[in-house]
């Protein structure tokens, strides 16, 4: 007996990054968390929570937490979707939209990987379209491409490029299915594409405090858009797809803007620092607005490079992705964190040189 779909039995599964415990020895620069720990305002709503909110289903459309992103972003509360982490959304949007042949997704390669495998679990045909060196978004191959969902990560991860507003609202203008701009590292960039879905009715924002607001084990994202394209996400979602102990503790995480732009701050200076003493030991550094940097270590050795610093107890992503294969995703730690992985990575280099 065949116990799967087809589509299921032919596929890969996602491989996230490694997730060793809390409480390891292990400098953990491979998911590009925050190193920082989440708003002492919101820890101190976990510790006080009633256990009422435990024993009740949640508010199935979390409007606690939505109230905290319409203060903090001015958008209307019927305008917000919550979710149980933006790879919710994701399936939600690829549930909701996608379908074989008829209904592709569309995105640009390379970016987030988990995009292919949603669509292969749907299963809905998807079309990449390769970034060229540069980065520029290919309008013409995305548009000519007519997808049903078309992804677009900005910044992108692991370039960490921003798409120009100006490039995402072309192709909005181009699409008659539902462009979704993916802005989970938003939060360390120079600006958002917030204001295009005031412009477009199919284009929704996908937001995370995964990693801005230093939350990723918590759980939470959540999308923008006018509320008939929401109408159709709705219909899809969990009925309590985001738990009561994530709706108050991000509500709390939410309203403290002044904390998160603190620890963002800082993660902007370490980035900046980070990638100068890359360059100074012979790395290739692409400019990013994300918190991580994408690297071309010396002499073809990232492979061997990720290998070395695992051993030290230091993780970073290596994707063996074609056109990555030279590559090391690193996130930005701590300047502690950030200094010893340099002075790991300095020995390690000599060692290459003799
Ligand atoms: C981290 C990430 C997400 C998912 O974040 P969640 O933890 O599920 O909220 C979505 N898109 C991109 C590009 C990411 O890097």
């Amino acid at each position: 007996m065949n116990y799967f779909r087809p589509a299921i039995a032919s596929m890969q599964g996602y491989t996230p990054g490694e997730q060793p415990k809390p409480g390891t020895p292990i400098i953990k620069l491979n998911t590009n968390e925050n190193p920082y720990p989440p708003s002492p305002k919101a820890i101190e709503v976990l510790r006080n929570l009633n256990s009422e909110w435990l024993r009740r289903y949640p508010d199935p459309y979390s409007q606690d937490f939505c109230h905290a992103v319409s203060t903090a972003l001015e958008v209307p509360e019927d305008w917000i979707i919550v979710t149980n982490g933006s790879d919710d959304l994701l399936n939600i949007l690829i549930r909701a939209c996608a379908e074989g042949k008829e209904r592709k997704v569309v995105y640009p390669m390379p970016s987030y990987v988990l995009y292919r495998t949603l669509a292969a679990i749907q299963p809905a045909d998807v079309v990449e379209v390769p970034y060229a060196e540069d980065y520029k978004l290919p309008i013409e191959e995305l548009a000519a491409a007519a997808g049903a969902l078309t992804l677009i990560a900005t910044p992108n991860s692991p370039s960490g490029h921003l798409v120009p507003l100006a490039d995402l609202r072309q192709l909005a203008s181009r699409l008659t299915g539902i462009l979704a701009i993916d802005e989970a590292y938003v939060d360390f960039a120079d600006c958002s594409a917030l204001s295009l879905v005031q412009e477009f009715a199919n284009v929704i924002i996908l937001r995370t405090l995964s990693k801005g607001y230093s939350l990723a084990g918590l759980r939470l994202g959540f999308g923008i858009a006018n509320p008939q394209l929401l109408s159709g996400l709705f219909k899809v979602k969990d009925s309590y797809n985001v738990d009561a102990v994530a709706i108050l503790v991000g509500a709390a995480a939410m309203e403290d803007q002044e904390y998160k732009n603190a620890c963002v701050a800082k993660v902007k200076r370490s980035r900046s620092l980070l990638a100068t003493n890359l360059k100074q030991i012979g790395f290739e550094v692409r400019d990013s607005q994300g918190n991580f940097l994408l690297v071309t270590p010396p002499d073809n050795q990232a492979e061997a490079i990720y290998q070395s610093l695992k051993q030290q107890d230091i993780l970073v992503r290596y994707f063996n992705l074609p056109g990555l294969d030279n590559k090391l995703r690193i996130t930005v730690g701590t300047e502690a964190q950030n200094q010893k992985l340099l002075q790991i990575l300095k020995q390690l280099t000599l060692k290459i040189h003799h």
